[in-house]
């Protein structure tokens, strides 16, 4: 649903001004399902804007429930794409994981997405689709949404014009209400959209995907490293800290003998004290199995980490994921052979066109 169109056909239609607001309420307030729903509009208004500023772009294949309470919601978009969204809760939050592209092009040999190839980026409207279904679903507990991290499917800074379209949107004071600060964008470490996020006046939380503390491990996990090795990262992550004075979160899945050395923690620490001074803020993740070969790291050796970290003054949180029993924990969301297929669908439309 993207809100921008329904406020552009507003002006097309020569509606008055507070139609803008009761538009704003229906969707971003109510989450309606239909225009239709939208009582305060007239009929005429409503069709038109049906026709041109659907409330569901996205078609809903499916939900699933995990024993932990997280529901993971697929989608397809209309031109046959699938993206997913995961709605968490923990306590009285509620967080949402939310795609910023069907499939992914980085292929982090840990990441099932990654698997897929990339689908294509979503659209703003596509990703804020997403948001609405989350808080649907979070009413039907009288809850609301808390939390948004970009952390479903995609690389959200090679799509950056639409995630921050997005976050417009669900920061509209008049509209969704969400504080700019409850939104993260997480990145396996794009710098250019980094850079363009130093220019950014929203106050998005940034988080940076690094797994590894040198070049030659993260090239081998995470391939957008050649391009953009760990010195780039960190000085733009500097920059990035400077300009803006916002902590940056750093995501550090733990891989069972790979990246669980004491050595690793140790230069993780001179990394994070040398270029990001109490600006850093380190999250321990849990690895999800996804077929890749690599292992969570054993509880003695996630340990150690912890100690080393502590007693360098590194401020970190241990995060366990959710609703793995229905892969819908980071890392593992994959519809598999589905972007390849309607990649497959849309050239053979197009030559029989
Ligand atoms: N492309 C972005 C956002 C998607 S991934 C990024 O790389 O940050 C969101 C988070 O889930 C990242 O920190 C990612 O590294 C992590 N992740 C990926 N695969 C995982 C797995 N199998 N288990 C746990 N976390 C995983």
């Amino acid at each position: 649903m993207d809100l921008d169109a329904a406020l552009a056909v507003l002006a097309e239609e020569g509606a008055p001004n507070y139609r803008a607001d009761q538009v704003r309420q229906a969707v971003s307030r109510d989450f309606i399902d239909s225009w239709d729903e939208a009582s305060t509009l007239p009929k005429g208004l409503r069709t038109a804007l049906e026709e041109r500023a659907p409330i569901h772009e996205l078609v809903l294949e499916e939900e699933q429930r995990a024993k932990d309470g997280t529901v993971k919601a697929r989608f397809s978009t209309s031109d046959g794409f699938p993206a997913e969204a995961v709605l968490m809760r923990s306590k009285d939050r509620y967080t949402v994981c939310l795609s910023s592209q069907s499939g992914c092009a980085l292929k982090c040999a840990f990441c099932a997405t990654g698997t897929m190839g990339l689908g294509r980026s979503l659209t703003k409207g596509e990703i804020y689709e997403q948001l609405l279904w989350a808080a649907r679903t979070a009413r039907k507990s009288d809850a609301r949404i808390r939390n948004v991290v970009m952390m479903g499917m995609g690389e959200p800074l090679q799509n950056l014009d639409n995630v921050l379209g997005f976050c417009h949107l669900a920061n509209d004071p008049d509209g969704f209400g969400l504080g700019a600060r409850s939104i993260a964008i997480s990145t396996a470490g794009w710098l250019p959209g980094i850079d363009a996020l130093i220019e950014e006046p929203m106050q998005v939380k940034l988080a940076i995907s690094l797994h590894a503390p040198d070049d030659v491990l993260r090239t081998e996990l995470m391939p957008v490293n050649k391009r953009y090795p760990i010195a780039e990262l960190m000085k733009t992550l500097k920059r990035y800290r400077t300009a803006t004075r916002r902590r940056v979160y750093v995501e550090y899945l733990l891989l069972d003998q790979v990246n669980d050395r004491v050595e690793q923690a140790e230069r993780l620490a001179d990394l994070l004290h040398e270029h990001l001074p109490g600006g850093h803020h380190v999250n321990l993740i849990w690895y999800n199995p996804t077929g890749s070969g690599l292992n969570a790291s054993a509880p003695e050796r996630v340990e150690r980490f912890q100690a080393i970290l502590e007693k360098r003054r590194i401020p970190f949180t241990l995060r366990r994921s959710k609703g793995s029993d229905i892969d819908a924990a980071c890392g593992q969301l994959a519809v598999k052979g589905a972007a390849a297929a309607a990649r497959a669908a849309k050239r053979a439309e197009r030559e029989t066109a």
